[in-house]
Parts: C-alpha cells; structure tokens; sequence
C-alpha cells in the first residue's frame, strides 16, 4: 500500500470521457480546481445540493453531471497539453473556496477548520506544534501506551512528533488490533475508505470503496512503519495491571510476556489503546463446554478448519455475524443461523464492490480525488442519519421508532427489505421490531438476504434453550445437530480495560471505583487516576455519523497537548476534577437517554449490564473536535513539581 501516491503524468490519447465517468462530479471539479488552480470550474449550477446529502446521487441531476464532466475532460485536456503541471500549492481560502462549493456551507463555518485538518493538504494539519527539546529538554518524561491497534499507533506516532518517548506495550505478534484480530472471511469495514484512514496517510490506493480486513491491515503495518512506531512497540507482551505511585509520580506497569516472564516498567503517562472491541463475549448458554465439535469466536477464527462438508451453525446476527455468514454458506454443507434481533438494513450497492478501472486510472492521475472524496464524504456523514436517531417525546408508539423522520427512515427500510425478501416468512424474520438507529445499521448490497433465502441455510429465530454435545437445543426442544458452532456473539465492550487492574491514588482499584459503570470525562480522564487516558473510552463510540478514527485523532490530540501542559507548567501530574467529571456525565446519560439507541429497549453492545448507554457519544462531532482541542487546566487538579500543590 502506498500512502502518498504521486500523480502520474497523462499520456497524449489518454481517454478522458473513461477516466471521469465513474467520478463524482462535484468531487471531480474540486480536485480539479486543486490541481489546475482554476477556480472557475466551481460553478454554482455544479455545485451539489446541500439538503439533499442522503440521497443516493445526492439529488445531483444528469444534465449537471453531464455538464460537470465535459467542463473536468476539458480541463484535464489543458492540463495535460501544459505538461501536466500542478498549480502552486492551495491557500486556506483558496481550499475554503472549494470546500464551499462541496458543502454549501458559508466560507466562516464551524466546521471548516475540521475539513481543512481532514483534508490535509499540507500534509498534516492535525501534527503537534511543539517539541519536547524546545519547551522541556531536560525533563524525563515516557509515556507508555497500552495496544498497537488503529489508536495506538496513532498516539504514539503523534507523541514522537512531539518529541516524547514512548514504549508500547502489545498482546499480539504484530500492530493492528481489531484488524489483526478479527481475521474471519468476509471482514471489512463498513465505513468508505476515503474516510477510514488517517486525516495525515491519505492514500488513494484503496482497492475497494469499503476494503477487505487483509487491505487494512496492510495500511495500518505501512503507516506503522513510515512512522517510525513499530521498534517502540514490545510485541507478545500484555499489561496485567498498573499501580500509581504517588512518591514518585508515575506508574508502575505490569507486564507479562508470552513466556510467562514478568516485569514492571515505569512510565510518566499511561494511555489505553485496547478500545472497546478487544475481549470476545460468549453467551451464557448452558451446556457451551459440553459440545463436542469444534466451536470458536468470530475474533478468533479458526483457519485450518475446511467447513466443506460440514453442518455449521452460527450464534448471532451483528455486523461481524453478517459479514461471515456468506462465506460460511459458500463453504459448508448446511449452515443454521441463530438470530434473536434482526438488524436493520442499510442499502449500499457499492458495499462489496472493486473501485472500477476508470476510478483507478482517475487516481493514478490525480489521487487529491481520494482527498476531496474525503471531504464529501465527511460532509455527508458528519451528522450523517443523527438526527433521525432524536426522540421525540411526543412521538406515539417509541417501539416502533422515536419520531417522525425517524419513523420515515423506518419506512423506506421496510420498503428496501420489501424488495430483496420477497418469501414473507424471511421478511417477518428479518423485519426489526424496534426503531431504525436503536441498534447498529447493517450495510447491505443484498447479499445477506439471498444467502439467509438458500436452500442450504436455515434461519432459526426460536430463542436457544441450551448447547448440547452435538449441537443446539432450543427452547422448543428441537435439536440443530451441527458440526462447527461459530459465535458471531461480541465483546465484552462496556467493561473497559478488563483483564488489567488498574490501581490510581489512594490505592483505589478502577474497576471498584467504575462499580460496573464505566466513565470517564470526554471519555479520556478518569478522577483518582493521575495522568492516565483512555482512547475509545467510555461513550465515545459514534453510532450512525463520521469515523471513529476522527475520534481517536481527537483523543490523542488532547493526549499530546496534556503532556504538553504537564511539561510547560513543570507538572508531576494532572487529575480531572469530579465535579467536572460529574457534570459532563451527566450531561451524556441525559443526551444519550434522547436518542434512538439510548430509549429503546432492544438488546444492545451499546449498554451495560445495568441498562446504562456506556458507549455512545451522542452529541456532534464539532462538540468532539472542540472538546478535544486541548485540556482546560481549571478541569484537573494539578500537581507541581515544586511544591507538590494539588
Ligand atoms: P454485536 O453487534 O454485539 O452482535 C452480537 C450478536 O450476538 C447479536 O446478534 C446478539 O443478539 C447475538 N447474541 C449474543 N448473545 C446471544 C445469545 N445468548 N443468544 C443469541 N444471540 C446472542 O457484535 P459484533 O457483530 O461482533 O459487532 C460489534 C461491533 O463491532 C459492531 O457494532 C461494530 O461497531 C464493530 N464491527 C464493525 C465492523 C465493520 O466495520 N464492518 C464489522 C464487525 C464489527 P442480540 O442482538 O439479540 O443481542
């Protein structure tokens, strides 16, 4: 994978009309107007209509898409008579000027600095403006980093920017986490790769729009390497626990390596990059250790085993289950599906698709497009379905859906699930009964429901009364003899940092002090526990708008500049204040309660064990960007170096 692909020149013949006819076209005139510095080619009749970012093709009609491409195949045609020359490199108003014509959004809008970060066209606009050698040299500081996954590489490659030093530790043979882990066929991600990359490693050289778990793994290893992170990185080694030491101003970390040695490593700092999709749930369904085939979880696929032949039954029907069940299908002699709550489809054709030869050919030449698609794409996304995830109180009915437009979007779901299952005995299955956005939204090319309809599947929504030696007893005493038992079941998302015990001032154990409710403030700091955060913490999963890796480049954006205070203001440590953490707590509960996933009823990863939504942030990603910019000191409690004050 190749993160910053030059562009190549266009040779005399080249096929403009081919090269533009899968692009889109306002996405097409941006890059343009980035490359060639004509301005001109944003004309409003162009431009797309902002109201209508849902639609498929964005409301954009074909007499502008036809106008919109000759104007692009005349400009690449002057571009490359002029010997494929690239403009001067673009003004912060100049880019606005494009943005503005993406977006419809006027030129001072809040969110425009955000764009200019996730656009990145100077390389990297996020990156720390400080260096530990100006503003502290002689300070000993090393902050250490728990997991090497998408978060993990990230903090720490923005602290060696900064100048600090880190030492990661990692469970694993190799970076990646979920995307090392979670190797089952058919894995990819569900949100456009243009998007679903870091703001500052934009690469135009995604295969696919939503690429497979192997492609970006592959990114995640070449990002890991160009910056340098992976000889910080102590692979087979896992974090049993972390003591602060108080005297001393540090913690004191557990290790154990994968040969049982064990050892305590000291560090100023302490992040968690484990997220929230590392530990593997299994149900608790009697009689699971009594069966005699071969069972496993879907993060921990077993890979020698050819299911040709076999009967498999599959526990789940979750974003990993519906991604793995075609291909089991494709493989094994019967399959049977255990579904206890259908997800709702989202329609996406492109979901499985190859990037087409013309798309390619486009960003060999000019790969800026992947940059502007990203803008387009955070544009769409960044409120995305959210507010049809509001409750409205009023609203009759909340099992049905939580509001007007939310009962709309309930509607054309319906209609979707209309049309790709026509046997009414699938569709009555396969039909939620509880409102769109509640649960996490399934993307769907209507793959999922041709396979669900073979002959050799069988979809079995009669709840499970237990496991049995030879296969799956339900409640309603019937035995489904397979093979291989695969559970699609989750993770244990709402119990951050389990297995570690983590111990913070005064002696206090985290998992005491959480009592089973995981909090922390901006889902970073955690109060009594001094100068540790948390990346993809409590109630920072975001549910139907953005990208959580514009979450985690917030996190460790406010990661970097907390070392940084600690360091300018010659601090030992930095503890958020329980009123603060308090207040914004319980701001989050009440926000998350007036969302679809917060009222509804239906199960969920996205709640605790005691109904709580511990994992959702439910405001807007502006609120994210603002919040995270860098720490209020008037949050934390401070501990100086010189006199200890707290
Ligand atoms: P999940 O969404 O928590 O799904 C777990 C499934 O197991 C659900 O269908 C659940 O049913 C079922 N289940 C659990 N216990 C059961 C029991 N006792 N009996 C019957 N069924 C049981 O887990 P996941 O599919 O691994 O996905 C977790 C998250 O990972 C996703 O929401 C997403 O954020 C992330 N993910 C992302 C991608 C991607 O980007 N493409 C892919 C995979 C995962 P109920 O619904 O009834 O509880």
């Amino acid at each position: 994978m190749r993160l910053h692909p030059e562009p190549e020149p266009i040779a005399p013949g080249a096929d403009f009309a081919q090269m533009v006819a899968d692009s889109f076209p306002p996405v097409l005139l941006a890059s343009l107007a980035h490359l060639t510095g004509d301005m001109s080619l944003l004309r409003d009749a162009l431009a797309p209509d902002s109201t209508r970012v849902l639609e498929p093709d964005c409301g954009y009609s074909q007499s502008q898409a036809d106008g919109a491409r000759s104007l692009a195949i005349d400009a690449l045609e002057r571009y490359r008579k002029g010997g494929c020359v690239a403009a001067d490199p673009l003004t912060d108003e100049q880019a606005a000027q494009i943005i503005g014509f993406l977006t419809g959004a006027p030129p001072e809008h809040d969110y425009l600095p955000i764009l200019l970060e996730e656009i990145s066209l100077d390389g990297d606009r996020r990156a720390p403006r400080w260096h530990k050698s100006e503003i502290a040299p002689d300070s000993d500081i090393t902050v250490g980093i728990i997991g090497s996954g998408m978060s993990g590489i990230l903090v720490a490659h923005r602290l060696l920017q900064a100048g600090v030093s880190v030492v990661i530790f990692e469970k694993n043979p190799d970076i990646g986490g979920t995307w090392l882990e979670n190797s089952y066929p058919g894995c990819r991600v569900d949100v456009p790769n243009h998007l679903y990359s870091y703001s500052f490693a934009q690469t135009g050289d995604w295969p696919n729009y939503f690429s497979t778990q192997d492609v970006l793994l592959d990114y995640f290893r070449a990002c890991a390497d160009e910056f340098g992170v992976r000889e910080h990185i102590r692979f087979n080694t896992e974090v049993s626990g972390a003591t602060w030491d108080e005297s001393e101003a540090r913690w004191d970390v557990s290790i154990v390596a994968r040969s049982g040695a064990s050892e305590l490593v000291s560090v100023q700092v302490l992040v968690s990059a484990c997220g929230q999709l590392n530990r593997p749930h299994f149900p608790d369904i009697d009689g699971r250790e009594r069966f005699a085939g071969t069972s496993f979880h879907s993060a921990r696929w077993d890979h020698d085993l050819d299911l040709a032949d076999k009967r498999v039954a599959v526990i789940g029907s979750g974003a990993s289950a519906v991604q793995f069940i075609p291909p089991v299908v494709e493989s094994a002699a019967h399959t049977t599906v255990f579904l206890r709550t259908p997800p709702w489809l989202l329609p996406a054709p492109e979901y499985m698709e190859e990037l087409p030869e013309s798309m390619r050919l486009l960003l060999r030449h000019i790969p800026d497009y992947a940059r502007w698609d990203r803008c387009w794409i955070f544009w769409r996304m960044h409120e995305g379905l959210l507010p049809m995830a509001v409750v409205d109180s009023d609203w009759p009915d909340q099992e049905r859906s939580v509001s007007a437009s939310n009962d709309l979007l309930r509607e054309l779901f319906t209609m979707y699930l209309q049309v790709t299952v026509p046997d009414p005995v699938l569709f009555d299955a396969l039909l939620p009964k509880y409102p769109p956005l509640a649960k996490r939204l399934v993307l769907d090319n209507g793959t999922l429901p041709a396979t669900l309809a073979r002959d050799d599947v069988t979809l079995e929504t009669c709840a499970i009364a237990e496991i049995t030696d030879s296969g799956v007893r339900t409640i309603d005493g019937k035995d489904h003899k397979c093979d291989v038992l695969i559970y699609g079941t989750g993770f244990v998302a709402s119990e951050f940092l389990t297995p570690m015990s983590v111990t913070g001032r005064d002696g206090v154990d985290l998992h005491a002090s959480w009592d089973g409710e995981a909090r922390a403030y901006i889902g970073m700091t955690v109060p009594l526990f001094p100068n540790m955060f948390l990346m993809y913490g409590p109630n920072t999963n975001i549910v139907v708008n953005g990208s959580i890796i514009y979450f985690s480049e917030g996190e460790a954006n406010y990661i970097v500049e907390s070392v940084r205070m600690l360091l300018e203001k010659h601090l030992e440590s930095m503890e958020v204040r329980r009123d603060v953490h308090d207040v914004y707590n319980t701001r989050i509960d009440e926000g998350n309660r007036a969302m679809a996933w917060g009222a509804s009823h239906v199960n969920t990863w996205y709640k605790n064990a005691s109904g709580r939504v511990s994992q959702n942030w439910p405001f807007s990603l502006l609120e994210f960007w603002q919040r995270t910019r860098k720490p209020d000191p008037d949050d934390y409690i401070l501990t100086s170096k010189n006199n200890g004050d707290r």
